[in-house]
């Protein structure tokens, strides 16, 4: 747990081994993983006051949004499942409205609305997921449920369930969207330099001192890096994979990120890393490009405006845009590499 905990921060932030007295740190533990803010030449005073705000912003989202503790999200799930009007909470319909045009642009594969599948697979519990894998059957009815945001009915403040199927879960864009927030909240405090890094997933402010900001990218198999690449004012970095959180079963991986068309791990690939000027945005596109996979991710990054992604296939080749290559310092020459260009793909209906 300790080292899952620590290996985030060891992997992100090269600048941190020479750290120096213009760089202040705070770091809370939230959202399933440390959060690690970092502002760089910034007074005692307001560095201290940042610190204080994110702390109780970052708590009460974690508190608003978590999947399976009683709180707003869970509450809403239950009125839901009634399938009769109830008054929104507002703190949640911002999550749907940002996930919306996400969920449709990915066609589907990032879908919030799949959190009965997740249950199934014991992705909803603070202990580590285990074998066996779910009854066939029971993914089987899930996934012909079909539930999707689009299942949610919003008339101003009053929402309805028309699906049972559908169980709200934004851990594919929750912390995207917490990580923005930061950031926003960081510039009206007036800090001019930062990082929010949320176990590898970040965005930055700035710079550090005469140079950018320096970030790593995890290998999936390995302990270090495969990438490190500098990061600009307001850029995110986001990666999902499928080390996060899984289970062995039979010799076999089960992994946390479900594609859902079969209701299963999504196969095909080990992670995927997107940079956008939107948080949310890289967020949730990391977790449906990593269900695309190798073959298909171009097309679902152009519908969802992408030019910036690096995915590891599931036999370790690279997939990258021609942007994120020009941009990427590698730790090893990558052995096979596919350089595409989403914006190159013809549009399908
Ligand atoms: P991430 O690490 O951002 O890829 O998010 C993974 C989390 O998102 C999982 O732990 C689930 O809570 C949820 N999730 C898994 N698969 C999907 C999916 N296809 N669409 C939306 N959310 C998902
Ligand atoms: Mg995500």
């Amino acid at each position: 747990m300790i080292r899952a905990l620590l290996l985030p921060l060891l992997v992100v932030l090269l600048a941190a081994c020479t750290r120096p007295a213009a760089e202040r740190h705070d770091t809370q533990l939230v959202f399933g993983t440390l959060v690690d803010v970092t502002v760089y030449g910034t007074d005692e005073a307001t560095a201290q006051r940042a610190f204080t705000q994110l702390r109780e912003d970052f708590r009460l989202m974690h508190f608003m949004w978590h999947p399976w503790k009683p709180g707003p999200l869970g509450r809403t799930n239950e009125l839901l499942a009634l399938q009769a009007p109830f008054s929104a909470n507002p703190s949640i319909l911002p999550l749907i409205e940002k996930s919306l045009p996400l969920s449709q642009a990915s066609d589907h594969l990032f879908n919030p609305a799949i959190g009965k599948l997740l249950d199934l697979w014991g992705f909803h519990s603070d202990e580590p997921p285990h074998g066996p894998p779910p009854d066939p059957a029971a993914i089987a009815k899930l996934v012909a449920a079909e539930p999707k945001l689009e299942d949610i009915e919003i008339h101003g403040v009053v929402m309805r369930g028309t699906n049972p199927a559908v169980k709200l879960d934004f851990g594919a864009m929750a912390k995207g969207l917490a990580i923005d927030r930061g950031i926003e909240a960081l510039r009206i405090l007036g800090v001019k330099n930062a990082v929010i890094n949320a176990g590898g997933d970040l965005k930055v402010i700035g710079r550090h001192g005469d140079r950018p900001w320096r970030v790593g990218i995890r290998d999936p198999r390995g302990e270090g890096v495969l990438a490190v690449l500098d990061v600009h004012d307001g850029e995110a970095v986001f990666t999902s994979g499928d080390y996060e959180r899984y289970f062995m079963w039979q010799g076999r991986r089960y992994h946390h990120i479900l594609d859902p068309r079969t209701g299963y791990p999504a196969e095909g690939t080990r992670s995927v890393t997107v940079i956008h000027s939107d948080a949310a945005t890289a967020d949730a596109a990391a977790t449906a490009l990593f269900v695309a996979g190798p073959k298909r991710w171009p097309k679902i990054a152009r519908q969802m405006g992408l030019d910036q992604v690096l995915l590891i296939d599931a036999e370790g080749g690279y997939h990258v845009t021609p942007k994120m290559q020009a941009r990427l310092k590698y730790a090893r020459q990558p052995e096979r590499l596919q350089v595409r260009d989403p914006a190159a793909q013809k549009s399908q209906r």
